[in-house]
């Protein structure tokens, strides 16, 4: 991509209203745009992204046997009546049509995906079955704050599971645990993971996938060592205190953000919606019934509180919009459409600041929006051309080849 083509260029100063780190820099930047609080677009740049993250959550979802679905987010009333969520659920869209009819906006499928299921399951042959699906919720939060990682429409993977047993369910909960702390180390993140009670509909133990930011809204009591951690309201264990789970090291203070949880849903659901299998003694049972969420935009927010600095985002490579960014000064404009010809060529996804802009701003907005890598042309090096990391400071003089060699190998 050409930079003066690209729809949505960087800012030169960040929004007013900013609270947050991610927000500031991804507004600043351009991976999103503000429509009212809560409420956020997602500019190519910044769906760039998004489809990367969704990807890999994607990918480990397939893996533990997940199957895609894309469920209405447009919800009849009765579904929420019949679960007792129509009153009870304080953050529900409720809407009204012109005819009178009521109908919520999905801020979770538990009320879609088992009446979808109940199509579907009739005997203990069809079990397990997990569905899932990527999409948008919406909920009337209190406060939108924290740029993208609290919306009032915001993007989550939810999956859902249906098992014949408790073992079955056990092994199942186990696998998408792992497979959770196997993206968001992908994605470049390191996860903590609590165990809570799950949230008013059930008293079963459920986890929490917890990243370390001031931006979160949780306060943890975490170990520096392994992947222990306790939100700290409820918490038997202390600060200080050695860890429980690995004993290595002293538990620490700290504010966390949820991107992730699972629960086991027991028979709450299965049971409001009568979804019943034959077993193989020819018995109606319930089956048992587990969700999986994962917030994929709230996510991208954590990352960019995570790994930014004074100057910009600082994208991990597996979700970097762009593996690299050319900045061509003056008078290098042919050497520098030869490089992106070739690097496109090689399937390099390769941004150009084709601006003419000067070399500080230039260099600002490559540092602005977070790209791993920077090659500069100038007429000083002659053939050769600058390479620097966003993360480092150090900059390489490299030949053609070796350039061309080192990204397409990436
Ligand atoms: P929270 O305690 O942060 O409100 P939750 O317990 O309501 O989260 P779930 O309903 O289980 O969360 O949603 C699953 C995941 O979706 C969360 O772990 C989080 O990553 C994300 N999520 C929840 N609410 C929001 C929101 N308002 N904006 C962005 N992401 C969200
Ligand atoms: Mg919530």
């Amino acid at each position: 991509m050409k930079m003066s083509q690209m729809a949505f260029k960087p800012l030169k100063n960040p929004p007013a209203n900013a609270d947050t780190i991610n927000h500031k820099l991804l507004v600043q930047a351009g991976y999103v745009r503000q429509l009212m609080a809560g409420v956020y677009t997602y500019t190519p740049l910044g769906l760039k992204v998004l489809n990367k993250i969704r990807n890999t959550i994607r990918k480990e979802m397939n893996k533990v046997g997940g199957q895609e679905v894309l469920m209405p987010s447009l919800h009849p009333k009765q579904n929420w009546v019949t679960t007792g969520s129509w009153d009870s659920v304080d953050v529900l869209f409720h809407l009204e049509s012109r005819t009178g009819k009521e109908y919520a906006l999905g801020q979770s499928h538990e009320e879609v995906v088992t009446p979808l299921s109940k199509d579907i399951i009739k005997s203990y042959k069809d079990l397990p079955l997990a569905l899932y699906q990527i999409n948008w919720k919406f909920r009337d939060e209190l406060r939108a704050k924290s740029g993208i990682l609290r919306g009032r429409e915001f993007e989550m993977k939810d999956m859902y599971s249906f098992h014949e047993t408790q073992e079955d369910f056990d092994r199942f909960y186990q696998e998408v645990k792992d497979a959770y702390i196997r993206a968001y180390r992908d994605v470049g993140l390191t996860a903590k993971v609590t165990e809570a009670s799950g949230g008013n509909f059930t008293d079963k133990i459920s986890y929490e996938f917890m990243v370390l930011t001031d931006a979160g809204e949780d306060d943890i009591f975490y170990c520096p060592s392994c992947e222990f951690c306790v939100n700290s309201e409820i918490s038997k264990v202390k600060e200080g205190e050695n860890c429980p789970k690995c004993g290595d090291e002293k538990l620490k203070a700290g504010r966390g953000s949820e991107v992730g949880n699972v629960f086991d849903l027991g028979q709450k659901y299965v049971k409001d919606f009568k979804l019943t299998y034959t077993n193989a003694n020819g018995e109606n049972k319930y089956p048992i019934m587990g969700c999986y969420g994962w917030g994929t935009t709230r996510t991208m927010g954590v990352i960019v509180e995570k790994t930014s600095d004074e100057k910009g985002i600082i994208w991990p490579v597996a979700i970097a919009p762009y593996q690299v960014v050319i900045v061509s000064l003056k008078g290098m404009e042919e050497q520098a459409e030869r490089l992106y010809n070739d690097l496109k060529d090689h399937n390099v996804e390769v941004l150009w600041d084709d601006r003419d802009d000067s070399p500080g701003s230039k260099f600002a907005a490559a540092d602005l929006l977070g790209i791993p890598a920077r090659l500069v042309l100038s007429e000083r090096n002659g053939d050769t051309i600058e390479w620097k990391n966003r993360t480092d400071d150090a900059t390489e003089l490299l030949d053609y080849d070796k350039v061309l060699m080192r990204l397409s190998q990436l």
